[in-house]
């Protein structure tokens, strides 16, 4: 059985969120969620992720 079709360049992040293509992306979501949040884990900022090369949302407000 042949497994490259499944996983050819589909690697899942340690961190299991979600991946954005490109900084903007991930800043356009934020003001998305933002603007229909209702109070909790509002994400504040979008940080590149080094392991699955995209970016993800954070909630934290401190930088690194
Ligand atoms: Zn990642």
């Amino acid at each position: 059985m042949d497994m490259t079709i499944l996983c050819r360049e589909r690697k899942r992040c340690r961190s299991g969120k979600v991946g954005f293509f490109s900084e903007l992306a991930a800043l356009f979501a934020i003001v998305s969620i933002q603007n229909g949040a209702h109070g909790e884990r509002i994400p504040r900022r979008a940080y590149f992720c080094p392991i699955c090369r995209r970016w993800h949302l954070t909630s934290m407000t401190r930088e690194d």
